[in-house]
Formats: C-alpha cells, sequence, structure tokens
C-alpha cells in the first residue's frame, strides 16, 4: 500500500486530524517488475544471437574469410541467426499488437473448418520432410465461430508449429474440431516428447521453455504459446493442456459458437 497523509490544519495551523489515503500499489508494483523482467528477456533474448554473429563476423575478418568452406559454413550460421532474430521480432511485434489495448480484432463469423483446411496443408512438407504424419478429423457441419480470422489462424498456426517441433520421426500429428450447441473445440494431438507436470502451468508465460536448448535448435521464439493465450482470451475462449513425457500432448482451444454471442 501507498499511504499519503494530510494533516487537517484549522486556521490556527492547529493540527486537528490527518486524512490518510490508501492506495493499493501491489498490483502496480507487480506490473512494473513484470515489465523489467521483459525487457530484460527481450535483451537477453535479442543480444544471444547477435553475439553470435558478432563473433562470427569477427573471425571471418580475421582471416577465415580465405578458408571458403569454413566462411561459408560461418556465413550459413550467420543466416541462422539472422532468421532467428526475425522471428523474434515478428513475434513481439505480433504479441506487443494483440496486448495493445487500442487494438480492436476484426470479429467476423469464421469457418473453422474451412480455416483448418487451409492451414494444415502449408505444414504438410515440414512434416513429411521429418517423417511425421498430419491428419485433420472433423466433425461434419461445425458451425461458424466469432472470431479474428487472421488470429485464429495464428493460434492454429502455432499450436501446428509446436507439434511439429516437438515431435521426432514416426510420429503422428492429428487435428480435430467437433462442436456442441455453444461452443467449439479444436484439439491438435502430437506423439512428441511431452512436457514434465510441473512444466505445464508455465508453458503460456512469455520466453518460459521446458528445454531452452531444444528449443532454440527449433527455432523457437518461447512466445508461440503467449500469444496463442492472449488470442484465446481475447476470443472469449479457454485453453486445455494435457500432456506425457515420452508419449505426447494434446494442445485444445474452446471459443464460443456464433449462435452464442448476442
Ligand atoms: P517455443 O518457441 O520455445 O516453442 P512456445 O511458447 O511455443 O515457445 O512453447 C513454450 C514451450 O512449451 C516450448 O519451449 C516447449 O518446451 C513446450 N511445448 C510447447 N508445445 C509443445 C509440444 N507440442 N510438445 C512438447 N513441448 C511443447
Amino acid at each position: 500500500f501507498r499511504v499519503h497523509l494530510t494533516p487537517l490544519r484549522s486556521s490556527d495551523t492547529k493540527t486537528e486530524g490527518i486524512v490518510a489515503v490508501l492506495r493499493d500499489i501491489t498490483d502496480r508494483r507487480k506490473l512494473e517488475q513484470m515489465r523489467t523482467e521483459f525487457v530484460a528477456n527481450v535483451s537477453h533474448e535479442l543480444r544471444t544471437p547477435l553475439t553470435s554473429i558478432s563473433g562470427f563476423l569477427e573471425t571471418l575478418l580475421d582471416g577465415a574469410l580465405e578458408e571458403p568452406e569454413i566462411a561459408r559454413r560461418f556465413l550459413e550460421h550467420m543466416s541462422d541467426e539472422t532468421e532467428r532474430l526475425t522471428r523474434l521480432i515478428n513475434d513481439l511485434l505480433n504479441l506487443s499488437n494483440i496486448e495493445d489495448r487500442q487494438f480492436v480484432p476484426n470479429f467476423q463469423p469464421v469457418d473453422m473448418a474451412e480455416l483448418i483446411h487451409r492451414v494444415a496443408p502449408v505444414y504438410e512438407p515440414r512434416a513429411r520432410e521429418k517423417g511425421l504424419t498430419l491428419m485433420v478429423t472433423l466433425s461434419p457441419n461445425l458451425p461458424p465461430v466469432i472470431g479474428d480470422e487472421d488470429l485464429l489462424m495464428q493460434v492454429l498456426t502455432n499450436l501446428i508449429d509446436n507439434a511439429i517441433k516437438y515431435t521426432p520421426a514416426k510420429g503422428k500429428i492429428e487435428i480435430k474440431a467437433r462442436a456442441s450447441e455453444q461452443e467449439m473445440k479444436v484439439i491438435v494431438t502430437d506423439t512428441g516428447i511431452g512436457i514434465p507436470t510441473e512444466s505445464l502451468a508455465r508453458i503460456f508465460e512469455r520466453f518460459y521453455r521446458v528445454d531452452k536448448a531444444r528449443s532454440r535448435e527449433m527455432g523457437g521464439t518461447g512466445l508461440g504459446l503467449s500469444i496463442v493465450k492472449h488470442i484465446v482470451e481475447r476470443h472469449g475462449g479457454s485453453l486445455e493442456v494435457t500432456s506425457t513425457v515420452g508419449k505426447g500432448s494434446i494442445f485444445a482451444f474452446i471459443l464460443p459458437v456464433a449462435g452464442d454471442l448476442h
């Protein structure tokens, strides 16, 4: 609490009382602390690839440039790190757009079946390349949901992208959707590495990763699921996740169906 005291004086300056204003600043302090932590995290995440790029550059300038094979390898690393920076900045911009209070999603009736059938094929080649099967199983006659199509596409994209990233060869990824009169449930199941129970509550936090090295190796930014959470909540929906280490994970998002919103 912040306590603000104002003495009440009568005309002869004798103090007659004190007005005490108590204001709860715990929320504000917490917010400030979160912001500070976020900036520290962002700086760290940006600095890591930059340090790596400048290291390779320096070595190249110091003579490695004369060795074409080494030079090529270094340039490839630099290109990977540049891509990582781009991904990170794109995710940061996405997150800040969604978090912006002024931002109003473009809510419209969305045909989820059509959206899933549009997004899944984009990931087909990557899945196949990794030796994974990607399957889509939708209930017939899915009702429309009210949502922002671009944002919902991002939710699907991030969940499918993770399923592919964290599932080893020969695995299976399935996208399912079903609906009741009130809500639509979209489920992304994988047979991947799974998530330890103690991490489940934290995976939606910005920059939280179960295994930093693995996420990094897979090109992760640590922001995908926090973006998913923001979007789903902005749609009045909710998220569910169940996972078993070594067996796989099930991520589901639930949205109100169109007829339900007035
Ligand atoms: P990242 O860019 O690291 O994938 P996310 O925010 O998308 O960041 O996910 C946070 C963390 O949750 C990941 O680093 C990973 O440890 C875990 N995770 C997310 N999806 C899955 C999944 N399908 N299977 C296993 N682990 C997952």
